[in-house]
C-alpha cells in the first residue's frame, strides 16, 4: 500500500454513525451508568473521541506507539520538558526555534534545568557536551531559520549509547518527509499549526513518542497539565494532514525554484536550502527525508536589517507574517521578529544574519512567486541604500 493510501485511510469513520468524516465530539462529560462505567470516556480533558482520531494519526504517521495532542507546539515542548526534573541537563541545537529558546531559558533555567546550545551540524559537538546529567538532546532539523540539517541516525545513537533521550522537533519537514523516530529517535514534536494543519488557521502541537511508555508519562502530563487541543482545533488538524503529501510536494518542488532563482540573483548573498547541492549538509538531508521541505532563507549583500525591512514590505504574494507552512506564501525577518528573544551576538553566531529573509513558499505558482521576488529587488534598489552588485 502506498503512504498516500495508507495515510487516507488511517483516519477512521465514526464507528457510532458510519460518518466518513470524523465528528467532532464538543461536549465536556460523558454520561456514566455507574460510577467509574462509562464507554471509555469520562472527560474531555482526559479523552475526546476526536482529539483521539487525531492522535492516533499523528502516532501513525510518524510511525510511533503514541500521539498526543496539545493547544500550540509550544505548549507540546513544554510536555516533552515536564519529563525532567531540577538538575537534569539538555543538550540543545544552537539555531533552536525562537520560542523554545525562551521556554527553555527564561522559564526551564530557574527550575535549575541547565541547557548546552551547540552546533549540532556536527555531532561531535553533541557528543563533547554529553554530562553525566544530560537527560534529554534536543534537535530541530532542518533548522529555523538557516535550515541547517542534523544527523538523526548518528545522534540517536550518541543519546542511546547515553541513555538520554533525543527529542527531535519535525516541524519543518513533516512527517510526508522525515520520521524521526524510524531513525532511533524517542521523541518527536509538531508546531501543527505550520504543515500538518496547513491553513494558516489554527494553533496546535503534538508529541509522538516511539515507546509505549514514554507515551503514558506525556498523556500523564497532557492530562495533569492541561494543555490539550480542543476537539474542533482537532477536527481541523485532521482534515489537513488528508492532504499533507500532496501539499508537501508542490510546496518541495515551488521552494527549489525559488531557491535556485535566488541563487542567480546580484544583490543576494548567501541562500539556505538543502536541495541545494553546495548546501553542507546536502548529503545528510537526501539521505534522512525524501524532500527538502518548502522553506528557503536568504541573506543580502547589503547586509543591513533596514535592507532586509525594506525587501520583507515590497512584495505582494509573499505576506509578511510570523508562522510557516499554510498554503499562501509567508515571509519574515527573523532578527526583528520570530528571533528578537534571542540576544544578538548569539543570534549572529548561530547565522541569523541582519539581513537574513525567510521564505515560507506556498501552492501558488511558481514562476509568479519569482516575479514577486524580482519586483521587490527591482523596487528597494531605488532606495536610498544601493544594493550591491
Ligand atoms: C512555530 C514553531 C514552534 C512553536 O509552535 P506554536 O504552534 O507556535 O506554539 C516550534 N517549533 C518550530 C520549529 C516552529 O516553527
Amino acid at each position: 500500500m502506498s503512504n498516500a493510501t495508507k495515510l487516507i485511510h488511517s483516519i477512521p469513520t465514526d464507528p457510532l454513525t458510519g460518518a466518513i468524516s470524523v465528528p467532532i465530539y464538543q461536549t465536556s462529560t460523558f454520561l456514566q451508568e455507574a460510577p467509574g462505567i462509562n464507554k471509555g470516556y469520562d472527560y474531555a480533558r482526559t479523552g475526546n473521541p476526536t482529539r483521539f482520531a487525531l492522535e492516533d494519526l499523528a502516532a501513525k504517521l510518524e510511525e510511533g506507539h503514541t500521539g498526543i495532542a496539545f493547544s500550540s507546539g509550544l505548549a507540546a515542548i513544554d510536555a516533552v520538558l515536564k519529563l525532567l526534573k531540577t538538575g537534569d541537563e539538555i543538550i540543545a541545537v544552537d539555531d533552536i526555534y525562537g520560542g523554545a529558546f525562551r521556554l527553555f531559558t527564561h522559564v526551564y533555567e530557574k527550575f535549575g534545568i541547565t541547557v548546552h546550545y551547540v552546533d549540532a551540524t556536527d555531532p561531535i559537538h553533541v557528543f563533547n557536551a554529553l554530562t553525566a546529567a544530560t537527560r534529554l538532546i534536543w534537535i530541530e532539523t532542518p533548522t529555523n531559520p538557516t535550515l541547517k540539517i542534523c544527523d538523526i541516525k548518528t545522534i540517536a545513537a550518541i543519546a542511546k549509547a547515553h541513555s538520554c533521550w533525543l527529542c527531535v522537533d519535525n516541524t519543518f519537514a513533516s512527517p510526508a518527509l522525515q520520521k524521526p523516530l524510524v531513525w532511533g529517535a524517542d521523541l518527536v514534536v509538531h508546531s501543527a499549526t505550520k504543515y500538518l494543519g496547513g491553513h494558516s488557521d489554527l494553533i496546535a502541537g503534538l508529541v509522538i513518542t516511539k515507546e509505549k511508555e514514554l507515551g503514558e508519562k506525556i498523556k500523564f502530563i497532557q492530562n495533569a497539565s492541561g494543555a490539550i487541543l480542543p476537539a474542533f482545533d482537532s477536527w481541523l488538524v485532521i482534515r489537513g494532514i488528508e492532504t499533507l503529501p500532496l501539499r508537501i510536494e508542490k510546496h518541495c518542488s515551488n521552494a527549489r525554484a525559488v531557491a535556485e532563482f535566488l541563487c542567480s540573483h546580484p544583490a543576494v548573498d548567501k541562500v539556505y536550502y538543502p536541495g541545494l547541492t553546495n548546501h553542507p549538509n546536502h548529503e545528510i538531508a537526501k539521505k534522512q527525508a525524501s524532500g527538502f521541505g518548502g522553506i528557503v532563507s536568504f541573506s543580502l549583500k547589503e547586509d543591513t536589517t533596514e535592507a532586509a525591512i525594506a525587501f520583507v514590505t515590497s512584495t505582494h504574494y509573499f505576506k509578511l507574517a510570523e508562522s510557516l507552512g499554510g498554503i499562501k506564501s509567508l515571509l519574515c525577518h527573523p532578527a526583528t521578529m520570530t528571533h528578537k528573544s534571542i540576544p544578538s551576538e548569539k543570534r549572529k553566531a548561530s547565522g541569523v544574519a541582519d539581513s537574513l529573509v525567510r521564505l515560507s513558499v506556498g501552492l501558488e505558482d511558481a514562476g509568479d512567486l519569482i516575479d514577486d521576488i524580482e519586483q521587490a529587488f527591482e523596487k528597494i534598489k531605488h532606495k536610498s541604500f544601493l544594493l550591491k552588485k
